[in-house]
């Protein structure tokens, strides 16, 4: 029986088929713009024409409100699918499908207007930047140095945004600040259109890896943002609330789902490099070798609890018979996981690859570089440590370090 065939039922056994929300020839048709985005740090526009033909843009939409009506499950193999064909592609367009995502969540819980907003991304085609990141935050997600000051029916603010993927592409930023009058509910979330007077970006990103994710920066400069753009509220530094609870289960197995499809490719780049190589004086392939053989089987030992347990979480997330803050300390665990097992499955089909993947070009070193920013996405694993060992042990937890400088300490 063909090899990957059977490589293939394996993780066909694990996900769902999403052919009908984005078509092979898509996902073929991405990777072939691959190299030349990572060269060039700039995605092609036709990578992104490619997924808004697909109606990619408008996912996980209810198709009620002209959207593609896609589960958790389903974004996160499609997401699993672009990630393999072209990574910085599909982080940077994870980060507007987590937007949707969060969208959507607090739609299922208020059942309000804002399916007016979702029903315009999704027939629209628009792009949701996902602008959260801010200098001096330390990767926190629960807070914001950008204040807002309320004047009449209108919010003004100031403050930078960085990285932002897509920021440049976006039709409309996601982005908190802070209301400068305090309160309980002083964390907010608005949904704000990029030509806004006020709202530059910045072409600041150029990166090892994930070269063509396009995180740049967004300046906001007394930026008057209307009441009606404000779609959240809730308490700075809080352990948020359900609709966010929600938020970070789809940003933690969608993130995960994308470098599951990282080292998907790097592992069928290691199974070509064996299958290739033959050695002269054996007589045969690497391919024959038991010892390459045991090294690809010890990546998939570690690789395959790490994708069923994402198509795990995110059908029980998207079941929602659960309350989603039950299942935080899972998602995070989830998210710690694949900084683990991501970096490590990669540097090891990397191995097998053999000297190529160390090559200035090429799709398996490329790979290498592109499968490290699985770091730096919060919450990161500073904090994932510590909230579980205080969840663990009943103790109060949040998104934040608990910690103060020895120096405090002494004083
Ligand atoms: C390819 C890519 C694309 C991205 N795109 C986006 C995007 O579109 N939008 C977006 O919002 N973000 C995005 N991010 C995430 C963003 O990069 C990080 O959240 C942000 O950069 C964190 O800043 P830092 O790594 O400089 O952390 P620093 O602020 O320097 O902190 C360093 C580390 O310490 C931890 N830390 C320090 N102090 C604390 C504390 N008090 N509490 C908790 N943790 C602490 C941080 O988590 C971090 O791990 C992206 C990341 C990558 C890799």
């Amino acid at each position: 029986m063909d090899e990957a065939y059977e490589y293939q039922r394996g993780i066909d056994a694990i996900w769902p088929d999403t052919e009908h929300l984005l078509p092979e020839t898509v996902t073929k048709e991405l990777a072939t713009l691959t190299e030349e985005n990572d060269r060039t740090g700039r995605l092609a526009d036709r990578s992104i024409e490619a997924l808004r033909e697909a109606g990619y843009f408008g996912l996980p939409v209810p198709s009620d409100f002209q959207g593609g009506g896609a589960t958790l499950v389903e974004c996160c193999a499609v997401q699993r699918r672009i990630g393999a064909a072209d990574p910085a592609l599909s982080i940077g367009a994870n980060m507007h499908l987590f937007s949707l995502g969060f969208m959507v969540e607090h739609w299922i819980r208020h059942r309000d207007e804002s399916w007016v907003l979702l029903e315009e991304t999704a027939s629209k085609s628009r792009i949701v930047g996902s602008a959260f990141a801010e200098p001096g935050l330390g990767g926190s997600l629960t807070r914001s140095n950008c204040t807002a000051r309320r004047i009449g029916d209108k919010w003004v603010t100031s403050g930078v945004k960085v990285p932002c993927s897509l920021a440049e592409r976006s039709d409309v930023l996601c982005l908190q600040m802070v209301d400068e009058a305090g309160g309980p509910e002083s964390l907010l979330v608005a949904l704000v259109p990029t030509d806004l007077p006020g709202i530059t970006v910045e072409r600041t990103w150029n990166t090892l890896g994930m070269r063509a994710s396009e995180s740049d920066t967004v300046r906001m400069t007394d930026a008057e943002i209307s009441d009606d753009m404000i779609i959240h509220r809730s308490a700075p530094g809080s352990v948020g609330d359900e609709v966010f609870a929600a938020g970070v289960g789809w940003f933690c197995t969608t993130a995960t789902a994308c470098y599951l499809g990282v080292v998907s490719a790097a592992i069928d780049q290691a199974r070509k490099a064996l299958a290739n190589s033959k050695i002269s004086h054996i007589g045969a392939t690497r391919a024959a070798l038991p010892s390459f053989q045991s090294t690809l089987g010890e990546i998939y030992t570690e690789v395959l609890p790490l994708e069923t347990a994402c198509a795990g979480l995110a059908q029980q997330l998207e079941e929602r018979k659960t309350d989603p803050r039950s299942l935080v300390p899972t998602a995070l665990a989830l998210r710690h996981q694949s900084v683990e097992k991501a970096i490590r499955a990669v540097e090891m089909a990397s191995e097998l690859v053999g000297v190529a993947s160390y090559s200035a070009k090429g799709a398996a070193s490329r790979l290498v570089r592109d499968v490290h920013a699985v770091r730096f996405h919060p919450p990161t694993r500073f904090v994932t440590r510590q909230l579980l060992g205080r969840w663990a042990l009943g103790l109060p937890w949040s998104f934040e370090l608990t910690e103060q400088p020895m120096e405090d300490v002494l004083r």
